[in-house]
């Protein structure tokens, strides 16, 4: 293997190549790391939270975003600890505030991910598979979207860069960027095959448009 460097995931010795992300080094040793922001071409962005791992470093064992970080030779990493389970629990919740998603499997997979985190009860008393989907939570101004950024990344990626980030905290949102709204925007649909959550329509031209307003 090209470039090839040896780390130890969850106590197994394995080889990987140090030119692809930690996220993707583990999902190609058969290592089950969720995520919704991540793309292999477009890299890691760190923005769902979901993909954390225990990394050692200097003593100590930290929560790191496992996109974000390139195998490193004698690295050791830990995938599926108390406290990552946790941490993924709680990127969970955050992330499912967002929907209700088109895509029901990504509410169903961010369902289990709370429930996986809650042990004794503690996560779960305050966050049931009902409450976690949908009961009590803020209505964001774009339900369905959960900012994970992939539209804006590919339509720059394709060369045409409409998308963009607008607003600010609650109102947070995906649009084109502004003084484009008019322009045709080739209709490659991109960003509708890479969107996670299924929040973007087959004339995305007009899904980004509305959030304009
Ligand atoms: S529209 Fe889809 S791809 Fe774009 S930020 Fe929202 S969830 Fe992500």
């Amino acid at each position: 293997m090209k470039d090839c460097v040896e780390i130890i995931a969850d106590g197994q010795l394995i080889a990987v190549d140090r030119n692809i992300t930690l996220l993707q080094a583990l999902r190609d040793n058969g290592v089950n790391i969720p995520s919704l922001c991540f793309y292999p071409s477009l890299g890691g962005y760190g923005s769902c939270g979901l993909c954390v791992v225990e990394v050692y470093s200097s003593g100590n064992w930290l929560l790191r975003h496992s996109c974000l970080l390139y195998p490193e030779e004698g690295m050791q990493v830990r995938t599926a600890t108390l406290l990552v389970q946790k941490q993924r629990a709680q990127a969970a919740r955050l992330l499912l505030r967002r929907g209700p998603f088109h895509k029901k499997e990504v509410e169903e997979m961010l369902i289990a991910l709370v429930q996986e985190g809650a042990d004794v009860g503690d996560l779960l008393q305050k966050c049931d598979s009902a409450g976690a989907a949908g009961e009590g939570r803020a209505v964001p101004l774009i339900a369905g979207c959960i900012l994970c950024g992939l539209c804006v990344r590919i339509c720059r990626k394709v060369g045409k860069g409409l998308l963009t980030f607008l607003g600010r905290g609650e109102n947070l949102r995906i649009g084109m960027v502004l003084g484009q709204k008019d322009d045709p925007c080739g209709n490659c649909r991109a960003c509708r095959r890479i969107c996670p959550t299924g929040f973007i329509t087959p004339n995305a031209r007009c899904t980004f448009t509305a959030s304009l307003y």
